[in-house]
């Protein structure tokens, strides 16, 4: 048996003297190189003690040696477990107490405050990187071997460990497999076209599927390069966009970047492709990309749970406001949530995934697995349809579905509307509970500084355009709408401060 995963990232077969990545200071780390580091970093963990399974947690800033670890612990036949760098030390205890890795690595300035906590949780080994990845990790792999026997895996085993993004509740762990990861990178690889020409702008963090997977597995499967940045900079991917081919954002990447100037036709000219997920693209958002620079954005929809399941075509028309089509191997249905009814085009349900990108269940969730599970298909928690012609549109999230005086009502279809009405930024609705209708329709909006918008503007502006019943019953006006380090709304976070505004 071999390393599942690792062979088959290796398929790029791209030539040892090729640049794997460049950093922010211009320093290149070629094919050749990325071998030898991660080899440094797998013969390390072993000599610390890593047994076949165990789990490595890392909370460290974004750094190609953090990057090395990633890989070196699937190399050594460990469980790669990236947490937040957001995460307090109250909550980096409940991860480590979770998911009991064998060795946890943390950023030197937190090391005092986290050591004891992790091994209060039994961790064995405390070790640190800092931003520019030195500390002790670096330390021990620097005087191990430079060359490294990959330890076998096979494809149904354990690589990664990945908790939910925390959206809707407490973040659960993703226990994802090596078939998981290489099929996904693989079939991300054919739709949208990667090859060892390819240079990809990396500025998404890597405790996440997107940047972690999506950008870094797809990357080493193509055997294309990227220029890896710590941060988001919108200066510095403007500037970078000549030399570079793809990038990979959540929508507001996009939507900063559309505020620059210095975003022109010229200046996305040498770009082949823009993609955006993780979070729904505004249509107005892919609209103005599209007039600004000629590119229609790519959007794509994938979770922590199954990594990515639709995507626009490459070729072919790319639809504002849908997340295109199953990728190859994916399959993907939609059924009514009552009765787990197979529905047809256009109706709006439950969307279940089937294909080799499905994780293994949640980590210490049996019932939790076994709940999110119907007939072999994985019940996403999203809603959405398909259309007459194949396109998948995501309408929301289940949990944000608005039940109001007995009707539902899909929040997107509201935000749609409010989002049109000249000054406002963005909205997001919201079901809060009501003595009378159980859930009142609640509008958060985020206006203009400028506009002259008030409640009964935004209300009779409404009228007529919606139902009734799904007209909101408050319009609450704030500065921002609370989002998570992907830059989701945390609709949770409004349904909690609103809850009383019904009495
Ligand atoms: P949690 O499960 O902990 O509440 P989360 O669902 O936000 O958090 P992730 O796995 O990071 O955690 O996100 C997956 C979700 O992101 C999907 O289920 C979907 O709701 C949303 N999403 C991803 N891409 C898109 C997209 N292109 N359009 C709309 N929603 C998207
Ligand atoms: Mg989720």
């Amino acid at each position: 048996m071999t390393n599942h995963l690792i062979d088959r990232l290796r398929t790029g077969g791209t030539d040892p003297a090729r640049p794997f990545a460049e950093t922010a200071d211009g320093a290149v780390l070629t094919y050749a190189e990325l071998e030898r580091r991660t080899a440094h970093y797998a013969n390390a963990l072993l000599a610390m003690g890593l047994a076949p399974g165990d789990r490595v947690a890392l909370q460290a800033e974004k750094s190609l040696e953090a990057v090395f670890v990633y890989l070196a612990t699937v190399r050594a036949g460990g469980v790669f477990l990236p947490l937040n760098t957001a995460y307090t030390p109250p909550e980096v205890d409940y991860f480590l107490g979770d998911a009991e890795p064998a060795i946890f690595i943390c950023d030197p300035a937190a090391e005092a405050v986290l050591a004891p906590i992790a091994r209060a949780r039994g961790v064995a080994q405390v070790v640190t990187m800092d931003a520019n990845g030195q500390g002790t990790l670096r330390e021990a792999a620097e005087a191990c071997r430079s060359s490294f026997t990959d330890v076998p895996r096979g494809p149904d085993d354990l690589a990664a460990l990945l908790y939910t993004s925390g959206t809707t509740g407490r973040s659960k762990g993703a226990m994802l497999t090596h078939e998981n990861l290489a099929s996904n990178a693989q079939a991300l690889v054919e739709a949208w076209h990667f090859t060892s020409d390819d240079v990809l702008i990396h500025a998404l963090p890597i405790f996440h599927t997107h940047g972690l997977f999506v950008a870094i597995n797809v990357t080493l499967a193509a055997g294309s390069s990227m220029i890896f940045l710590p941060k988001f900079d919108p200066a510095r991917i403007l500037s970078l966009m000549g030399r570079a081919s793809v990038l990979m954002g959540v929508p507001t990447f996009y939507v900063r970047l559309l505020k620059s100037p210095e975003l022109t036709p010229e200046a996305a000219a040498g770009m082949r492709l823009f993609i955006s997920g993780s979070a729904p693209l505004l249509a107005e958002t892919h609209r103005e990309w599209r007039a600004r620079t000629g590119h229609a954005i790519l959007e794509r929809y994938g979770m922590t749970e199954t990594g990515m399941n639709t995507s626009n075509p490459y070729e072919g028309e790319r639809i504002a406001g849908t997340v295109g089509f199953p990728l190859p191997g994916v399959e993907l249905r939609v059924v009514a949530p009552e009765n787990g009814e197979v529905l047809g085009t256009g109706e709006i349900g439950m969307i279940e995934l089937r294909g080799p990108n499905i994780f293994k269940g949640y980590w210490r969730m049996p019932e939790k697995t076994a709940a999110e599970f119907h007939d072999g298909w994985f019940v996403t928690g999203d809603l959405g349809l398909v259309g007459p012609d194949g396109y998948v549109q995501i309408v929301g999230r289940g949990k944000d579905l608005v039940i109001t005086g007995g009707y539902n009502v899909y929040p997107k279809e509201i935000e749609t509307e409010i989002d049109a009405l000249e000054g406002v930024i963005e909205s997001a609705v919201i079901g809060i509970p009501h003595p009378d209708f159980g859930e009142g329709v609640t509008a958060v909006v985020i206006a203009r500084p400028d506009a002259a918008l008030d409640e009964q503007a935004v209300l009779e502006a409404l009228e007529g355009r919606l139902a009734r019943y799904k007209l909101p019953k408050r319009v609450i006006f704030l500065d921002d709408l609370p989002r998570n380090t992907m830059g989701k709304v945390q609709k949770n976070l409004l349904r909690e401060q609103y809850k009383g505004l019904y009495g």
